[in-house]
């Protein structure tokens, strides 16, 4: 069975009887995967940081017949990420965007352009001054939702095709991950009105660069109700986050 070599984001890491533990991980070459660390507590000296949760860590591992949980050779850390660890503003949105890598990508699957994503997130995060980055969550929300599936469409009518206009009356069919807009196809009758906001908020995830004047949340409702449409439930970090977003 090969050996695989790679970077890691550990988005979890837990306890597993006295001395092991139990990683969980976004690859680069591999996405979410389980790793195996025997007599972890032993090896710390040598592992350090790098098993820690928000570390980015190259790791290396071997591939086996059995995916559960892949034994863990080696792990050496690039990035700790100190200005998120220790600002628990910016870990409660790092926490929930590691919760949506979780739950929302397929395990096993290489996913590079979420990979260099949740590494511009994190670096930017890292490095803002300001601690609240509300703007940097929904993006990175939108951005994980459509990398698994679940793009949001917005530029035309779900019924006619025609382009939204930001003047019209729009309404969201979130089982149906569209936007309905003209009168004809039926936006008034379900309690549409004009979200001038909410459109540009999602062109501006969409645009895939954040700006200085791009504004995401107000996109922030929105896609929260797609992702509990998709997942059927609400996320455990989403509680931090949202009471940290209160006390802002
Ligand atoms: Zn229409």
């Amino acid at each position: 069975m090969a050996t695989i070599t790679t970077r890691a984001f550990v988005l979890r890491s837990i306890k597993y009887g006295e001395a092991d533990r139990i990683l969980h991980v976004f690859s680069e070459s591999h996405g979410c995967i389980g790793l195996f660390v025997k007599a972890a507590a032993k090896k710390s000296r040598t592992l350090g940081a790098a098993i820690d949760p928000l570390s980015l860590s190259e790791i290396e591992f071997r591939e086996t017949e059995q995916r559960e949980l892949l034994p863990l050779r080696s792990a050496e850390s690039l990035r700790l990420f100190d200005g998120v660890r220790t600002d628990l503003e910016k870990l409660s949105q790092a926490s929930f965007w590691f919760d949506l890598l979780l739950h929302l990508t397929a395990p096993g699957v290489a996913d590079q352009e979420l990979f260099r994503l949740t590494e511009l997130c994190l670096a930017a995060l890292d490095e803002s001054e300001h601690g609240w980055r509300v703007d940097l969550t929904t993006f990175f929300e939108f951005h994980t939702l459509r990398c698994a599936g679940y793009a949001l469409g917005f530029e035309a009518c779900l019924g006619c095709g025609a382009s939204v206009d930001d003047a019209q009356p729009v309404c969201f069919s979130i089982s149906q991950r569209a936007v309905v807009h003209c009168q004809r196809c039926g936006a008034q009758e379900r309690n549409g009105r004009p979200m001038p906001r909410v459109l540009r908020a999602l062109r501006a995830c969409a645009h895939g660069v954040l700006e200085p004047d791009d504004d995401c949340r107000p996109a922030e409702h929105l896609l929260r109700t797609l992702l509990h449409h998709v997942l059927g439930r609400t996320l455990k970090s989403e509680a931090l986050l949202d009471e940290m977003s209160r006390s802002m």
